[in-house]
């Protein structure tokens, strides 16, 4: 059970800057979504934080991603297209982009469907055990060819990043690629590198994604499509706070930190990697607000700027000085 916020909480919370016209996208309809044509007879869905598409065929429709904040009118939007489209509203085959339950935990939903996912998708699936995500019956290592009703989907796996399984969607013939909780059209990513498992694997994401010839980019979240454009900014906004970070590293001597607080060694480590983080991520929110909706929000700046500058400590090196 949630507790109901007090008016006292609710009017204690900090105000922000508004949010940039490009950050919002096109108005929802009365039931809480929007749907439109992303190129011929591919489709995307959205109830303005979360994003699916679907692909309709004369075999049935293709769907990519199920969350349960759009549920229901994933069915409503499906139908609505095929109905004005009069091919048919059968849902056929559900792709997973990776397992996480905010992305498919609606996939129960459709039955009687052949999923598609990564076998690491599979793995965990099985580990976390959720009935809400049956497991695929189609798996695949590196790269898949899904082909319905004459269409096709490239389905590529490059490696770890937002999650051990989060493939790369691609629609050679509608110019379109789908890559889930990497980038946010518009909007700078959540904590710590939009919750992400690996750092090293999400900050090189987005150029794997260039490398696809597309048009119209699907990135899961929030109101509208991406263009490469936002796919750019973003990749600045990750390299800037790379740059911020390593300076910021280099420049703070933990010494004075430690030795003010010893014995005490975590209190040392927080003093100086809090002042750290604070350094390098100063001037990125300084230069992003206004610019990527939610800059302003300081600590999503901050937690993404920590797990940065820890693994350019843990993955790069070196982590400090070596004793002589
Ligand atoms: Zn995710």
């Amino acid at each position: 059970m949630t507790t109901p916020a007090s008016n006292d909480s609710l009017a204690s919370l900090p105000e922000y800057a508004p949010i940039p016209p490009s950050a919002q996208g096109p108005a929802l309809n009365e039931q809480g979504y929007h749907v439109g044509r992303v190129e011929r007879n591919l489709f995307w869905v959205t109830d303005g934080v979360y994003q699916s598409a679907f692909l309709t065929t004369p075999d049935g429709v293709v769907l990519f991603d199920a969350p349960p904040s759009i549920g229901g009118n994933l069915r409503r939007a499906v139908d609505e297209i095929t109905a004005a489209e009069g091919v048919s509203s059968k849902v056929t085959h559900l792709v997973y982009s990776h397992h996480h339950a905010d992305h498919n935990g609606a996939s129960f939903l459709f039955e009687d469907v052949v999923r598609v996912g990564h076998e690491e998708t599979s793995r965990l699936l099985k580990r976390d055990n959720d009935p809400a995500r049956p497991l695929p019956d189609v798996t695949f290592a590196d790269r898949y060819t899904l082909e319905v009703g004459g269409e096709r989907v490239e389905l590529a796996w490059q490696g770890p990043n937002h999650s051990a399984d989060n493939i790369y969607i691609h629609f050679p013939d509608h110019d379109t690629l789908m890559l889930i909780d990497v980038v946010n059209a518009g909007w700078v990513p959540i904590y710590n590198t939009n919750l992400s498992d690996d750092v090293i694997g999400y900050m090189g994401a987005p150029a794997i994604a260039l490398e696809y010839p597309w048009k119209h980019f699907i990135c899961g979240h929030l109101g509208r499509l991406a263009t490469r454009d936002d796919v750019l900014v973003h990749q600045q906004y990750i390299a800037d706070i790379e740059a911020s970070s390593r300076q910021a590293l280099a420049e703070v001597d933990p010494a004075p930190f430690y030795g003010h607080y010893w014995p005490n060694v975590w209190a040392g480590v927080k003093a100086h990697l809090d002042t750290v983080t604070d350094r390098a991520a100063a001037p990125v929110i300084a230069k992003y607000t206004g610019v990527l909706a939610a800059a302003d929000i300081e600590v999503f700046t901050k937690t993404t700027t920590f797990a940065i500058l820890q693994s350019l400590r843990l993955d790069h090196g070196p982590s400090g000085p070596v004793h002589p």
